[in-house]
């Protein structure tokens, strides 16, 4: 635990008397791939956008490397610094649509990180060549595939060098011809050693990729163990339920 480098402790949180999450809790160590799975309302993406402050949760800790932040009371300056220190990968993308995919990536590092144009802009061409969007740069949302797009938003979590990167069903959206050029991305990132926490329906995905599997439901974590454990050898009925019913 103590050179763990991403903890997250006891999350709660409830929508008026909806209870969504129990206590959640959950420790990477630098370069682990975290697949979360479980059925729709598990309080899956609740979970992860609590990590962000894109939801308050009643209770909590995140802790990046030596630094604890309260996942309930905090202030905005350190809310910039997790958003900072973290990247999200949502479902549909996010992108400004009136922004080519260079513009896109070089947000986050020109408004949040303060890097210099011309330094954001070489950061961000590298990036998306890391996507193998190298032929894309200048092109707007609308001009890209879903996959595409997928993949400068991935782009833009990567370029900042995020501690973690969140990713919430980041294929969910695509046109099945288009999940692999996605999935295949997120695999190369993996094998680089970046650290993520990735809500995913991909079985494929959880069970070659992934170094850590957490299965979620009610608000709570049921089972966690490696791929094997949980696909090969899941200990408790719930899971197995889950599995059989996606195979
Ligand atoms: P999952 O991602 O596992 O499908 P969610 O975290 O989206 O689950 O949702 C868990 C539960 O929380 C659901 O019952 C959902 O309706 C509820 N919920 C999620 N977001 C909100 C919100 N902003 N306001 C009220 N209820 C919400
Ligand atoms: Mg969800």
């Amino acid at each position: 635990m103590a050179d763990a480098q991403v903890i997250v402790s006891g999350v709660k949180k409830s929508f008026e008397d909806n209870l969504v999450l129990r206590d959640v809790s959950l420790s990477l160590q630098s370069g682990d791939v975290v697949a979360i799975l479980g059925p729709s309302g598990s309080g899956k993406s609740t979970f992860l956008r609590c990590l962000d402050y894109l939801e308050r949760a009643d209770a909590g800790t995140l802790q990046l490397g030596n630094d604890v932040y309260d996942l309930h009371d905090a202030s905005n300056k350190q809310i910039l610094e997790v958003r900072r220190r973290t990247g999200f990968v949502f479902q549909n993308y996010n992108l400004f649509i009136n922004k080519t995919a260079l513009k896109n990536v070089m947000e986050p590092l020109v408004c949040a990180h303060r890097v210099p144009k011309e330094d954001a802009e070489r950061i961000a061409k590298e990036a998306l060549d890391k996507v193998g969007l190298s032929d894309r740069y200048d092109y707007y949302p609308s001009q890209l595939s879903g996959g595409q797009q997928q993949r400068v938003s991935i782009a833009r979590a990567i370029a900042v060098k995020p501690e973690v990167i969140f990713f919430d069903e980041p294929t969910s959206a695509l046109d099945p011809e288009l999940i692999g050029e996605v999935l295949s991305v997120m695999k190369n990132l993996a094998n680089q050693g970046i650290t993520m926490i990735v809500v995913t329906h991909e079985m494929r995905f959880a069970r070659n990729v992934a170094t850590h599997v957490v299965f979620m439901e009610g608000g709570v974590i049921v089972e966690e163990g490696s791929p094997e454990q949980i696909f090969e050898h899941p200990q408790q009925s719930r899971t197995r339920q889950f599995l059989q019913q996606i195979a």
